[in-house]
């Protein structure tokens, strides 16, 4: 019986085509996207036994999914991890680590200086939800120390602190995080591995906002957690119920994209503290925030944790003159441009108080030090000296 022309082309470019290639000796070089929704079985006792975690497979793209997993995989490798997830954006990536950790009565002691969105999550959304989060800065450990309460569930901190740059003492926070039964949770993304792997110092969850060095080509939004088997697996919990899965293709870039982050994330490091040198010199320029540059208060810190010699692609300047300055400055930055994200692979520079931590009240940036003429530069892997040469005409023109 042949079948009808709508019939064969209902399953035109269908899965079972699968089985063919997989019986060839030949592999594709790079995994393809697996552009599938769920996956096709012949029998039900295939489907109980994955279920049953008697066979390996795939069943439904929210739960697991192969783009996703080879994404996680090389990126969990590269923190020294023992596993890792990806989801559809830093926010969901470091919320649902979050949510697989507290429940109501329980308390986080954070850094008050974080990515504008989770400092309001934590402060605004957990409340509702009956978390406490007390904030103080994570700078003396001792300050941390005192905050510490009996249902302190985690510590929570960014590598690099954004945008000021700061480097905290990590390994020691994770041991106190350890010695009153709480976990250590960390935002490693203006970092990445190549900078820094809290987890060799302690860390339980190490969190990305993979839209930014992971991707580092601005092309895509996910998020990414690495750590132990169990704590990833209890995070994955939540991923699935809360459906934050990263699509197949942006798997597929972000995975595409781990293969030059070492590349990336080194030169990016080595022109940001030629620039952070020029500013720091630069007459109009009041203040330079880069851990790498030696007067910096975190810079014997920094050089004893951080990996291959290097402190990242970031950095803030404090321009003189206040808002009108710092204004005129992004207004003749060339191909410096006002992106109000960070880590592609082209230098641009953000505004911290208007776009980043807008949510934050006068008195809250004021108390962070976080200023109006306060500029953010992501370096991009341009050369040198055409950055500064970018940079130079800029400050000219205040
Ligand atoms: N963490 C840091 C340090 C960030 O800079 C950002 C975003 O800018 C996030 C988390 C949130 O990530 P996403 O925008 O991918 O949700």
């Amino acid at each position: 019986m042949s079948e009808q022309t709508a019939s064969f082309l209902a399953h035109a470019g269908d899965g079972q085509a699968e089985k063919r290639n997989r019986a060839f000796t030949s592999v594709p070089e790079v995994l393809p996207v697996y552009m599938t929704s769920v996956f096709a079985f012949d029998d039900v006792k295939s489907v109980d036994d994955i279920y049953e975690g008697q066979a390996d497979g795939y069943v439904y793209a929210r739960m697991q999914h192969p783009n996703n997993e080879a994404a996680a995989e090389a990126l969990a490798k590269a923190d020294g991890a023992e596993a890792g997830a990806v989801f559809s954006s830093g926010m969901s990536a470091i919320i649902l680590s979050i949510l697989s950790v507290v429940s109501a009565g329980d308390h986080i002691v954070s850094s008050p200086v974080l990515y504008g969105g989770v400092r309001d999550f934590l402060e605004h959304e957990l409340a509702r939800f009956g978390v406490e989060v007390t904030f103080v800065s994570f700078a003396d450990p001792g300050e941390v120390k005192k905050q510490i309460r009996p249902n302190t569930k985690i510590l929570y901190t960014e590598t690099i602190s954004n945008p000021l740059m700061e480097v905290s003492d990590y390994p020691r926070i994770a041991e106190l995080a350890h010695a009153y039964g709480a976990l250590f949770l960390i935002d490693n993304t203006f970092a990445s591995p190549i900078v820094a792997r809290p987890i060799s110092y302690g860390a339980d969850l190490v969190l990305y906002s993979a839209t930014k060095y992971l991707g580092g080509h601005s092309d895509l939004v996910g998020g990414a957690v690495t750590g132990s088997g169990e704590l990833v697996a209890n995070v994955k919990k939540k991923l699935t119920l809360y459906g934050a899965t990263l699509g197949a293709m942006e798997s597929w870039l972000l995975a595409r994209s781990l293969r030059t982050l070492s590349l990336r994330v080194t030169k990016q490091s080595q022109n940001a503290l030629k620039v952070a040198s020029y500013l720091e010199s630069h007459p109009a320029v009041e203040k330079v925030y880069y851990p790498g540059l030696a007067f910096a208060p975190d810079h014997a810190l920094a050089a004893k944790l951080f990996e291959n010699g290097l402190y990242g692609g970031m950095l803030s300047a404090d321009i003189k003159g206040g808002e009108q300055a710092a204004t005129a400055v992004v207004d003749h930055l060339g191909f410096i441009k006002y992106v109000p994200s960070l880590a592609g692979t082209a230098t641009s520079v953000s505004y911290p108080a208007k776009t980043s931590h807008r949510a934050y009240k006068k008195e809250e940036l004021e108390k962070a030090g976080i200023s109006l003429g306060q500029l953010r530069f992501s370096i991009g892997i341009e050369e040198p000296e055409d950055i500064i040469a970018q940079l130079k005409q800029a400050l000219e023109s205040i």
